[in-house]
Order: C-alpha cells, then sequence, then structure tokens
C-alpha cells in the first residue's frame, strides 16, 4: 500500500474546496499496480464531487525504487536549480539527524525528478529488471 495522506484541493472549475486522499511515498516492489500512473506521471488524480472536474495535483511523491538503493522525490514544480538545491538540503538536514536514515542514506542514492518522461524511463528500467 502506498503512503498517503489527506490534502483540501480547490477545484479550479467550480472554487469548491474538498478534501481528497493523495499518494506521498510509493515503494515499487510493493506497489505494482501504481507503474502505470507513475509512468504517466500523473500520480496524484483527483475529482472534484461537485462538478467532477479531475486535477493533476503538482505535488511531490517519493518513489523507493527497491530493491535497488534509489529514492527519487518526483515533483513536477522543481524543475528550477535552486527548488531541487532547496529540497536536496531539507533532504540531507532531515537524514543528518537520524541514525537509522543515514545508515541508510549511504548505502542508498537521492535523486530528484521534476520531468515525467526522465521518471518513465527509471520505471521502465526497474520494471524490465525485476519482472
Ligand atoms: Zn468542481
Amino acid at each position: 500500500m502506498p503512503g498517503t495522506s489527506t490534502t483540501e484541493v480547490r477545484c479550479q472549475k467550480c472554487g469548491r474546496v474538498f478534501e481528497a486522499e493523495v499518494i506521498d511515498h510509493i515503494d515499487m516492489s510493493q506497489d505494482r499496480d501504481l507503474l502505470k500512473r507513475i509512468k504517466s506521471g500523473k500520480i496524484n488524480r483527483v475529482q472534484c464531487p461537485k462538478c467532477k472536474k479531475v486535477h493533476y495535483l503538482d505535488r511531490g511523491v517519493v518513489i523507493n525504487f527497491e530493491p535497488e538503493n534509489l529514492i527519487v522525490l518526483y515533483d513536477p514544480s522543481a524543475s528550477r536549480p535552486e527548488v531541487r538545491e532547496e529540497l536536496m538540503r531539507d533532504y540531507r538536514s532531515v537524514v543528518m539527524f537520524n541514525e537509522v536514515l543515514e545508515e541508510v542514506a549511504q548505502e542508498t542514492e537521492f535523486k530528484i525528478v521534476s520531468d515525467s518522461a526522465e521518471l518513465k524511463k527509471m520505471v521502465e528500467q526497474w520494471a524490465k529488471a525485476h519482472s
């Protein structure tokens, strides 16, 4: 099961504010059913309960490419270098203060991806290697 949380979304069409369950964290080896969605880059799809408009949310999703030692933060809004740097700093500071994480991080590559085409390629490679 992917890691999820609840967030408030404002409908771009009718303005209705509604709560939606969104995916924060995906573990590739356990969430294979999500491969298609990850490949499309449209991971967080929500629908307005009033007017039925579909939204794709531009939020960051952490994807664990297990069993490979690779963790990817897919964030469509992180295309600017300064945003990436900030995210990278956040990651490092979280890892530094946690012994367990620090150990994991030494063996794990952390990558920030904002381009859905790049993410798609990574997922395809992973799926080929672990089918
Ligand atoms: Zn609506």
